[in-house]
């Protein structure tokens, strides 16, 4: 009962850490972390959307099961959450679309499964049913995107 933050939501334990990939080209067939092969996986994410509160939405991910990083591709969640953004979202820039949301943690199969039937998931199921993410970290996209771009690295 030591180290659980005051901004914890979800119930069950936190397993995974979280790495928003921002971007397209780049799809982490192996862990930017531990090198490992990672391997595609099917969540229902919880997010909290700016001025809307708390939304899931399933996304297809990468994921290292031996340092337990779940990689969310920022397009394919933003693809799951257009319709409920403001005009002109996709025209924005991945930096400011990313200040709209914030990928709390994941859905448990059982309270997903419901959602996905399109029951519904009262505040406290949901609370009940997630696993908040360990830690966010970032891997830095430089190097890829000056090659992307045609850019000497010399
Ligand atoms: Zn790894």
């Amino acid at each position: 009962m030591s180290s659980s933050t005051p901004t914890q939501f979800g119930s069950l334990p936190s397993v995974y850490d979280l790495f928003l990939n921002p971007s397209m080209q780049r799809r982490y067939t192996r862990c930017p972390r531990c090198r490992d092969v990672t391997s595609l996986k099917r969540f229902g994410f919880v997010l909290f959307l700016e001025g809307r509160g708390l939304v899931t939405v399933g996304a297809t991910s990468r994921i290292c099961s031996k340092c337990k990083l779940v990689i969310l591709h920022q397009d394919v969640v933003e693809q799951s959450l257009g319709p409920v953004f403001p005009e002109g979202f996709e025209f924005f820039g991945p930096e400011e679309r990313r200040q709209y949301y914030t990928p709390i943690g994941t859905l448990h199969r059982r309270a997903w499964n419901k959602v996905k039937k399109g029951d519904t998931i009262t505040y406290l199921d949901l609370q009940h049913n997630t696993a908040d993410f360990r830690d966010y970290v970032f891997f830095p996209q430089t190097s890829r995107t000056s090659l992307l771009l045609g850019f000497d690295s010399a």
